[in-house]
């Protein structure tokens, strides 16, 4: 019953919420009416009993059980639940469960006391594929996995979702605790350094925090834009970061943009961030995708002996599909499932029939409507000015980069592009482009423009 209710709860409150608190949780029974779990602490407890305990009955009782009320006991817990939140596994069909076990943090070694997140196991050095987009990034993460003395604190890779970003702070751990056990190396996500942060508070256990944080070798903390405007979380994590660089104790970050690009972040912090090495994960691009598709189907053949793909499927994938690696991995597993199951192999018509629903969502193009209205955002003017007659610069040049974006991001022709730009002529539109192309030569805002943008219209 609980199996049922708890899927049910899974799709009522999203992934991440159930990974982080639901799997924490251990079902004992119902009992006259009342549901019964052991959490492995009081705050656990209490968040779940404050948040969910409305969801989590409505959900039982959708799975055929009987309880008015949940009852949540702080106990000893199987070590299953006690491994602390798991990092959301998004978009992994059953079929890659098979090569995803993973392993507690609180594995032997310098680390062994510490409250990290768990490593997933496939996010190695090994595993990742180097190509033009993220080669810097990985040549920085390799650095810092040799251990060698700190010549960046902190290392701050920044990139859009499903870019790399968590594999590489995996990768960078498990190579640590491969080959420097002594060192104490915490891994954890943003979120969970707030939980952490929040509870040690409640729990009056504020020194330990500090003392536990302070004590590390090497920090990495995930999607730190997490933490923005959210005040004690900062506050206590640039006193962590700086006591932690005074010690000369290397930091790997993340975030999902730029350091100077994240709102509601102290201007403190953000020049912290920036004292290290900023390295950007690019958007993939088609030999990478390929790359990655082509590994992937290296390890599920041996999984999955009998099947055959056949030649172009994969690099249909990577032409097609250009969002991001998650959704292409989880394209490759839905088809081997898929062959597997019916027993055909896996040919252009399968990927037709099995992914058409991916197929068809990554057609859709980004539009010169949202490109206008991304850049109208960004650069603070109004959309009407940026559609219409004003000549002045800080006008002319936003729009001159909508242009050049709707010429490199959409299949309209100069003639469409200059109708939605209030019937510009095409030259006018071809001068913009051009224009922009010259000055992307020098200009190194300019640049960061195009990509931050490029990042918020393609994700
Ligand atoms: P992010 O943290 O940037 O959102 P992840 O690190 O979670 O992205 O990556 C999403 C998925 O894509 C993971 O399964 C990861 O293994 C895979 N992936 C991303 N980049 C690569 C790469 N270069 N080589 C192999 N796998 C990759
Ligand atoms: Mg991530």
């Amino acid at each position: 019953m609980w199996e049922q209710a708890s899927a049910e709860l899974r799709n009522t409150i999203g992934e991440t919420h159930y990974q982080t608190w639901i799997t924490r949780l251990e079902f004992v029974g119902v009992e006259k009416s009342v549901a019964r779990f052991h959490a492995p602490t009081t705050f656990v407890g209490d968040w779940v009993s404050r948040n969910y305990a409305d969801k989590i009955l409505n959900s039982i009782s959708a799975a055929g059980g009987q309880a008015s009320r949940i009852e949540i006991r702080v106990a000893e817990m199987t070590a299953a639940h006690d491994a602390g939140p798991a990092a959301p596994a998004q978009g992994h069909a059953s079929a890659a469960a098979a090569d995803r076990a993973v392993v507690p943090a609180r594995a032997a070694g310098g680390d062994g006391d510490l409250p990290g997140a768990t490593l997933d196991n496939r996010f190695r050095f090994e595993n990742f594929v180097v190509g033009k987009p993220n080669a810097l990034a990985h040549a920085a993460a390799r650095r810092v996995a040799e251990a060698g003395p700190v010549t960046f604190n902190p290392l701050f890779l920044y990139g859009g979702v499903g870019l790399g970003k968590t594999h590489l702070m995996h990768a960078i751990a498990w190579q640590l605790r491969a080959a420097h056990p002594e060192l104490r190396v915490l891994y954890l996500s943003a979120e969970q350094f707030m939980y952490r942060f929040v509870s040690a508070l409640r729990d009056k256990a504020i020194m330990d925090f500090k003392g536990l944080f302070r004590s590390v070798d090497v920090l990495m903390v995930d999607d730190v834009q997490f933490i923005a405007g959210k005040g004690g979380t900062q506050e206590e994590f640039f006193h962590t970061f700086n006591a932690l660089v005074d010690q000369n104790r290397q930091i790997v970050i993340s975030a999902d943009r730029a350091p100077g690009e994240i709102k509601d972040l102290e201007d403190r912090i953000k020049s912290r961030l920036q004292c290290g090495l900023v390295v950007d994960l690019h958007p993939t691009d088609y030999e990478l995708r390929l790359g990655i598709l082509q590994q992937k189907a290296e390890q599920y053949a041996d999984t999955y002996g009998t099947l055959t793909i056949q030649p172009g499927v994969l690099e249909f994938l990577a032409h097609r599909i250009t969002t991001n690696v998650r959704v292409l991995e989880g394209a490759l597993t839905r088809l081997f499932a898929f062959a597997s199951l019916v027993g055909r192999e896996i040919d252009l018509d399968l990927v037709q029939e099995c992914l058409a629903d991916i197929l068809r969502t990554s057609e859709q193009r980004v539009t010169v409507e949202e490109i206008q209205r991304k850049v109208a955002e960004h650069y603070n003017v109004r959309l009407a000015d940026l559609i219409g007659p004003k000549r002045m610069r800080t006008i002319a040049r936003p729009r001159q980069v909508a242009m050049y974006l709707a010429k490199e991001l959409t299949p309209r022709s100069l003639p469409e592009i200059g109708r939605c730009f209030g019937g510009r002529d095409h030259t006018t539109i071809m001068h913009g482009v051009r224009k922009i192309t010259s000055l992307r030569e020098s200009d190194r805002q300019l640049n960061e423009d195009l990509d931050l943008l490029r990042r918020l219209l393609q994700s």
